[in-house]
């Protein structure tokens, strides 16, 4: 089937879910495309939510400049969308001398890179900072302005605004083929539909680099670098007020102990070069590599709250820089490829970019009225008692608990399925409730989530999936079953 729209993004991460809202805001049809069976299924759900401040990058970078653009936006873009955000601040740690000229380096960079507040700071005060902290600590870079963010959370309000601003997203859409025809129109392939556009946006993550080769004769190269991690339960109090990094490494910021929007704690991640840009298994040789650089931060580590682990890729571009713009020798299309961290912390910046280019190249105009987001309701757990009771008076499904763990009621299951780009999967309702997130993951919730989708959805149970694809939960239904063994 033949589908046209003036423009078509390629990737439903935090960069394409920022870009679409960035560019539901003028006249144009836009249509997003995602391979995976719900937004963010990629980097953008696992990484380590860190807000970094902009040290890191070396100064005039793009790194640089969109991580401390972004950096700069996040606040206030997470308090308008409701996005679970804090500014915890942040500790480099060093136990030598010479990491001490580390930390010096990263210093003058984030001060030449516009990083307010910076300072390095010694042993005694480091322990006063964060009495658990290894005492064999020689000094740390104080980041006041650092922060953390739900990164999943961040793109589905993205992709609401956009959506609820006219913005279409396909799901399960996997785009195998990008070609420029000789009239200047794209024709994108994906399965057996065609999509034609004037402008298509790369924003493929991982895949990057295999859209960009296909339309540019000046090539890129991507390697698939992933991080492996330990997530553990809500401790009654967090061992670290604030993310504590080591020195970084030439293959990244290294391993940080940080708690989460959430209350967590989490552990990782490494850094291993692999083939296979979807293989996010978890490993022993990457967890004990994680679980050896912790203990040097934080010697009290106890993994018996560990509640689960998991891993990312990250997509690091030769060049080491982001690849950002115009596609080189293509006109139309635009291109967010190599993004990798801090690629979470620059996503609203880039975003911004991007649609500036493309709305002064294609003289788009704004449209006349922008439809307001309205944020989230307050999640259930968060409620005073008097709150949870006037809710559940208003919505009498707010009494019914669906989650135990992470006291998720039913009538926020519904809502995140009826959001503007709703839950379709056990996971999406995860990713935007917490049902099935806490020390169960989901043994108890997940039979009631998957019933609540079939009902909202009108699917078959046994069609309700753990996560988009062939990932269904039911093999058959008991009578099917019967039927089966007296066949046997
Ligand atoms: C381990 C790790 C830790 C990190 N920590 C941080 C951090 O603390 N702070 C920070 O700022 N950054 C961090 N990052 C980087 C950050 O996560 C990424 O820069 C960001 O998520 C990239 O977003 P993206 O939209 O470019 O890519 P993705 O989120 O990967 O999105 C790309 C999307 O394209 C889709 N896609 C791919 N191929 C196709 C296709 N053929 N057809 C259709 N769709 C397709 C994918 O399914 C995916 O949803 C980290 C990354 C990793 C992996």
């Amino acid at each position: 089937m033949e589908h046209k729209s003036d423009i078509v993004i390629i990737g439903g991460g935090v960069i394409g879910c920022a870009t679409a809202r960035e560019l539901s805001r003028y006249k144009a049809s836009i249509i997003l495309l995602e391979q995976g069976g719900d937004i963010a299924e990629g980097a953008s759900k696992a990484n380590s939510g860190i807000v970094h401040a902009g040290y890191d990058a070396v100064p005039g970078t793009l790194k640089a400049k969109y991580n401390v653009l972004g950096a700069k936006m996040l606040p206030e873009l997470s308090e308008e969308l409701g996005v679970p955000y804090r500014q915890c601040g942040a500790l480099v740690i060093g136990f030598a001398e010479e990491d001490r000229k580390t930390l010096g380096e990263l210093m003058d960079r984030g001060i030449r890179n516009g990083v307010e507040e910076l300072r390095i700071i010694e042993r005694e005060e480091i322990l006063q900072l964060e009495p658990e902290m290894n005492p064999e600590v020689l000094c740390a870079l104080l980041v006041p302005t650092s922060g953390i963010i739900s990164p999943y959370e961040l793109t589905f309000a993205l992709a609401d605004d956009a959506a609820i601003n006219g913005v279409t997203f396909r799901t399960d859409t996997e785009v195998t083929e990008i070609h420029r025809r000789e009239d200047g129109i794209f024709s994108i392939t994906a399965g057996e539909d065609e999509y034609l556009c004037r402008t298509v946006i790369n924003c493929a993550g991982a895949s990057s680099a295999l859209f960009h080769n296909q339309i540019s004769a000046k090539k890129l190269k991507i390697t698939h670098r992933r991080g492996q991690y330990y997530l553990l339960d809500r401790p009654a109090k967090a061992p670290f007020e604030r993310t504590i990094f080591q020195c970084p490494s030439a293959m990244g910021k290294g391993v940080l102990v940080s708690p989460t929007v959430h209350g967590n704690v989490l552990l990782g991640p490494s850094a291993e070069d692999i083939e296979d840009p979807m293989d996010t298994a978890t490993t022993q040789e990457g967890l004990d590599f994680v679980m050896d650089k912790v203990r040097l931060t934080w010697p009290g580590v106890s993994l018996r709250t560990n509640i689960t682990n998991f891993s990312g890729i990250r997509a690091h571009e030769a060049g080491g820089d982001f690849v950002i713009g115009p596609v080189d020798g293509c006109p139309g299309a635009y291109e967010a490829a190599g993004i990798e961290s801090p690629g979470l912390s620059s996503a609203p910046a880039i975003g911004l970019a991007l649609a500036q280019q493309i709305t002064k190249d294609f003289a788009l105009e704004k449209k006349d009225e922008i439809i307001p987001y309205r944020r989230p309701t307050k999640p259930f757990r968060e409620m005073m008692p008097e709150e949870q009771a006037a809710a559940i008076r208003e919505i009498p499904l707010y009494g019914n608990i669906g989650c135990r763990c992470e006291v998720v009621t039913e009538a926020e299951i519904i809502a995140a399925i009826r959001r503007p780009v709703g839950a379709r999967s056990i996971d999406a309702v995860k990713r935007r409730t917490r049902a099935g997130m806490g020390r169960c993951q989901g043994g108890f919730c997940s039979p009631r989530v998957a019933a609540i989708l079939a009902a909202e959805t009108g699917t078959p149970l046994i069609d309700i999936t753990k996560n988009g694809g062939k990932s269904y939960l039911l093999t058959g239904t008991l009578s099917e079953q019967a039927k089966r063994s007296k066949k046997v």
